[in-house]
């Protein structure tokens, strides 16, 4: 069963049993409750049943893969931090590729160091916004308290780091970011995800967030930022 922790539970769904352990043992170690599913379905049942503050999950699984597990999660609008686990570069297409809203990604064979340091950096992050006071570019209102956004009035769905990216970047419109500084302030390390990362989740920010999209810029050969309307 998983152990009471006051760093909150992180949820596991791997089927190699080895990795699975080292997973659990290692965000033991840093003060998580860990509980570990084996595949698909009972991965996506244990998520909605125990509301975990994070999932590390696997794309290759039995019953329902990774991808649809995080997929089903994002659909009944739950953007609970989700750091995939791939086994093949090809996953990582798929996993960046399909708006599937993760947060972001380890390479098997990973170091279990790297994984945990992923997992704190990105609860980090949702706890890190707390004091901020809103913010609004056109009709984009963003709230760091309570992590909404919202269009002309209406919800966007946006994961943890969607939301940081967009925080980021409306800050100071017009200031324009470089990827390798998008990566170190909404990431938290140095450019290892590579930059493809970022142009992949700025991509699903401005698809998200409709027409309003326009007002985050292409700064060709730069980076990004955000203009006024
Ligand atoms: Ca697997």
């Amino acid at each position: 069963m998983c152990p009471v922790s006051d760093k909150g539970l992180v949820l596991v769904v791997e089927d190699e049993p080895a990795i699975a352990e080292l997973q659990r043992m290692y965000l033991t170690r840093e003060g998580f409750g860990v509980h570990v599913e084996r595949d698909g379905v009972a991965g996506l049942a244990a998520a909605r049943r125990l509301k975990p503050v994070a999932i590390v999950l696997d794309v290759g699984l039995p019953e329902l893969d990774g991808t649809e597990v995080c997929r089903a999660l994002r659909a009944e609008g739950d953007w609970v931090p989700v750091l995939f686990v791939t086994a093949r570069d090809d996953e990582v297409d798929r996993v960046l590729g399909l708006e599937l809203g993760a947060d972001d990604y380890v390479t098997k064979p990973f170091s279990p160091r790297e994984l945990v340091s992923r997992v704190r950096a990105v609860l980090r992050r949702t706890q890190g916004t707390l004091a901020q006071p809103a913010l609004s570019l056109g009709p984009i209102r963003l709230d760091p308290e309570t992590r909404h956004v919202t269009v002309d009035g209406v919800d966007v769905g946006l994961t943890v780091t969607e939301f940081d990216l967009l925080l980021a970047l409306i800050k100071k419109p017009g200031r324009v970011l470089s990827r390798e500084q998008l990566l170190s302030q909404v990431w938290g390390y140095e450019a290892a995800a590579g930059t493809r990362t970022v142009d992949v989740h700025v991509g699903q920010v401005r698809a998200k967030l409709g027409a309003a999209g326009d007002l985050i810029r292409t700064v060709r050969g730069v980076g990004y930022s955000s203009v006024r309307p």
